[in-house]
């Protein structure tokens, strides 16, 4: 990549997960011009995270998306933890929410019902060109900007030359790779189990909340209701052999302790699946002019189902502070620095630490009671239950939607 120097064209966004396209649907909404470089020839469809909080449906309300999203999946109205016979320990109403929040519940949706909802809404602003089967192997810092070099279909190279990159690669990320920053997650003692079933667990364990933790000494797990099935979620001990725990029968045993009040025949195991869980956060979000956002920056537990959120979050505030600083113009950048080192700071004093309290003590019968012991008090008291349910939806630490004055709003929000 030598010679003269091409001018900036528009933000390149690399990655059309769903942290790329609400990053690229803020920057056009804003006015600024796009081009998504995503390397599957479609957008992903693998059944991964699947909870929308509070919070992040406010920010997807604002760019349009949340009432369809809405539409295709399930509202859940509380949270409820309870035991292995049926006994609640406590439960906790998000309609404490009301008064901070416009969406006092969260959702249980597919991420990939989110993303084809962006892509729309993205194309529709007429600033966006998204590309697909386009994968970037190449950056490098020019004076004004980012010299990108993408491999498209039939191995043909284009080079594009952009104002800022903002990597949206997930958790391999490559464009941390080219910036030379570390990128190696420390998984934690246990993997996941996902179970899924489509029979009608709410029918057939009494009292079932569409979200509902199992915390007993005998075992713990979770259960959550998707609009046509449910998911259980249980932690495996690493080093226990996965085909060992994915073996049929050992599924169904495993099932039929967990929902003894289901008479477990009825539940009819549709899939079964492990996945590592990791933690990992990025020393910082930027490499000269390439940011970084979602799985590329970050990744934790999906406990709470913090990740994706926190992605998003990232987004919609990277994405808000890119504009301001791209529109008014002088090379001032402290408004796209604060918004980054807020974004890195969220999830080591939010989302890492909330994600892990969700699951710590689980293994130690005494540990367990007492924190049953907590939730129980937590649920008496509705300042208390109010505040936990804040911390949860990460609604104390996301950025706010914005109102009247889009531009004012814009400027002061990347300024806070
Ligand atoms: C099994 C599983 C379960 C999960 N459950 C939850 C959950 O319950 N709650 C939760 O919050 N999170 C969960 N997560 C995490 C969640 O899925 C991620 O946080 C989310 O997908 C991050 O979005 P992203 O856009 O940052 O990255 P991704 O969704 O990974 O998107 C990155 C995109 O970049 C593209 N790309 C990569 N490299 C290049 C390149 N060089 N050039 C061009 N394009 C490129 C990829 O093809 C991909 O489309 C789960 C993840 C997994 C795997």
């Amino acid at each position: 990549m030598s010679g003269r120097t091409a001018p900036p064209g528009p933000v390149a966004v690399v990655g059309a997960g769903p942290v790329g396209l609400t990053a690229a649907l803020v920057l056009a909404r804003s006015g600024v011009p796009v081009t998504v470089l995503e390397s599957r020839n479609e957008l992903a469809t693998e059944s991964r995270a699947s909870t929308f909080h509070p919070a992040t449906l406010d920010l997807l309300d604002e760019l349009g998306v949340a009432a369809a999203l809405r539409r295709r999946g399930r509202t859940v109205d509380r949270l409820q933890w309870r035991d292995l016979d049926g006994g609640v320990h406590a439960e906790l109403n998000y309609s404490l929410l009301a008064g901070h929040t416009r969406h006092p519940y969260r959702l249980h949706v597919e991420q990939a019902r989110l993303t084809p909802l962006l892509l729309d809404a993205l194309t529709a602003t007429g600033l966006a060109d998204v590309r697909f089967g386009a994968t970037v192997t190449g950056a490098a810092e020019t004076g004004g900007g980012v010299r990108l070099r993408t491999e498209e279909a039939a191995g043909r190279a284009t080079v594009g030359h952009h104002p800022y990159v903002l990597a949206a690669d997930g958790s391999r990320s490559r464009l941390r790779e080219i910036a030379g920053l570390p990128g190696t997650a420390e998984e934690y003692p246990d993997y996941a189990l996902r179970v899924v079933t489509d029979s009608p667990l709410d029918e057939l364990v009494p009292g079932l909340a569409p979200l509902a933790y199992v915390r007993d000494p005998r075992g713990s797990f979770s259960a959550l209701g998707m609009p046509d099935h449910w998911r259980l979620i249980f932690r495996i001990r690493r080093g226990t052999p996965r085909a060992e725990v994915l073996a049929p029968e050992a599924v169904r045993a495993r099932v039929e302790r967990a929902l003894p009040g289901a008479a477990g025949r009825a539940v009819r195991i549709t899939d079964a699946h492990t996945y590592r869980l990791a933690r990992f956060l990025l020393p910082r979000y930027r490499a000269g002019r390439v940011l970084f956002a979602g799985d590329a920056a970050h990744l934790t537990s999906t406990a709470g189902g913090l990740n994706m959120n926190c992605g998003l979050h990232d987004a919609v505030e990277t994405g808000r502070a890119l504009a301001t600083v791209l529109q008014t113009g002088t090379g001032d950048e402290a408004p796209l620095d604060t918004a980054l080192g807020r974004r890195r700071c969220v999830v080591e004093t939010a989302v890492l630490p909330r994600s892990e309290a969700r699951t710590a003590g689980l293994d130690s019968p005494a540990e367990l009671l007492a924190r049953i012991a907590d939730l129980r008090r937590t649920a008496a008291d509705p300042r208390a239950a109010t505040d936990y349910l804040l911390k949860a939806s990460l609604l104390d630490v996301a950025p706010r939607p914005l109102k009247g004055d889009a531009h004012a709003d814009l400027v002061s929000q990347a300024h806070r």
